[in-house]
């Protein structure tokens, strides 16, 4: 039963996080206007609103104009609802379970947003720095010095090699909001997290940046935004990083 509940919960917040994804850049109120078709701008009905399960009813068109929905708006809520699952699994429904998945929240909307526009927004990743640290002084996972620590070091280590890139090769490498978002990490997750985080997400990315410059020629000038590796970091040391730390220790030892 909490099992279903826990999916249902996901589907209704990844369901905002679309509108979130959709407005945030844009600087639009998340909460007004109501949620409208982008093509015929007819507003949607409840019951076309409802999570994957309208999506699967209208054949993924909209009541009115029959344009297709993206794909995006199902997907989002499905990877949302697994979210919600796999944290109840671990945590329960918990405090643990709130703030953990405000914060997985919080990477899904980065990531997407990250993708398009290349842009972290700073309304996520500053304060999420702040529910970060007053989470460590409610779950048992984290310590207030640990989220302390993990914050200075998350923001302080990209903040070093963004400067040092700009001063090596003349011209921004890393964006001012990777290194917010790093914080926000660290705040979570702690400093041991962060380290993780930054080895896995830059081995992952320098993968994906050879692979993008094999196939679209060495040229290539488009910056791979780096936030969704951040995320996929910060994700991996969430649910594994107890795990890779201690069999890192038991093999180098
Ligand atoms: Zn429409």
């Amino acid at each position: 039963m909490w099992y279903v509940v826990s999916i249902i919960l996901g589907t209704l917040v990844g369901s905002f996080l679309n509108v979130c994804i959709l407005r945030l850049p844009k600087e639009e109120s998340i909460v007004w206007p109501g949620s409208h078709c982008p093509q015929c701008k007819n507003p949607i009905k409840f019951y076309d609103n409802i999570p994957l399960v309208s999506y699967i009813f209208l054949k993924g068109c909209c009541r009115h104009c029959h344009c297709a929905i993206s794909f995006q708006y199902p997907l989002i809520e499905g990877i949302t609802a697994l979210a919600s699952f796999i944290l109840f699994l671990k945590f329960g429904f918990s405090l643990s379970y709130l703030f953990y998945f405000l914060f997985v929240a919080a990477l899904i909307v980065i990531t997407v947003v990250d993708l398009y526009h290349q842009i972290i927004p700073d309304v996520i990743s500053l304060p999420g720095i702040g529910v970060g640290l007053i989470a460590s002084l409610m779950i048992p996972q984290i310590t207030l010095f640990n989220s302390l620590v993990g914050t200075l070091l998350g923001g302080g280590s990209l903040f070093l090699v963004a400067t040092l890139y700009q001063s090596l090769f003349k011209r921004e490498g890393m964006g001012g909001g990777d290194v917010k978002l790093l914080a926000m990490i660290g705040a979570f997750l702690g400093w041991k997290a962060v380290i993780l985080t930054i080895l896995l997400s830059s081995l992952v990315g320098s993968i994906t940046g050879i692979i993008v410059m094999l196939l679209k020629g060495k040229d290539f000038k488009y910056a791979i935004p780096f936030g969704p590796f951040l995320s996929f970091g910060a994700v991996v040391s969430l649910f594994y990083g107890e795990n890779i730390i201690r069999w890192y220790l038991y093999v180098s030892r």
